[in-house]
């Protein structure tokens, strides 16, 4: 099982953060995306790419959005994030074969 690099938590998918290397879980990709500094981070990442720097490491985790994690602020909304990923997963597909019993 994976580990988000930035909340510490167990994840099945894992991707990469746009303000720098971690490798973060869907949930803190949503609180990045939720950011004002997200946009930013996009654009100047897009930009040094144009250039030819393809290892560029980000503008750098925002001092705020760090906080949040280091005063566990985060685990709200990663708790709530979690819970509709789980009632995403239980509805959908598996409705069909319910039907048969
Ligand atoms: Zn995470």
């Amino acid at each position: 099982m994976k580990k988000c690099e930035r909340c510490d938590q167990p994840t099945q998918t894992t991707s990469m953060s746009m303000f720098n290397t971690d490798d973060i879980c869907h949930p803190c990709q949503i609180e990045e995306q939720r950011h004002p500094d997200y946009q930013k981070a996009k654009k100047v990442e897009f930009e040094e790419v144009k250039k030819g720097n393809l290892n560029f490491p980000g503008i750098g985790l925002p001092s705020d959005l760090k906080k949040k994690y280091e005063f566990g602020e985060i685990a709200d909304t990663i708790n709530a994030a979690k819970l509709v990923h789980n009632i995403m997963s239980t509805q959908g597909p598996s409705d069909e074969t319910s039907q048969s019993s």
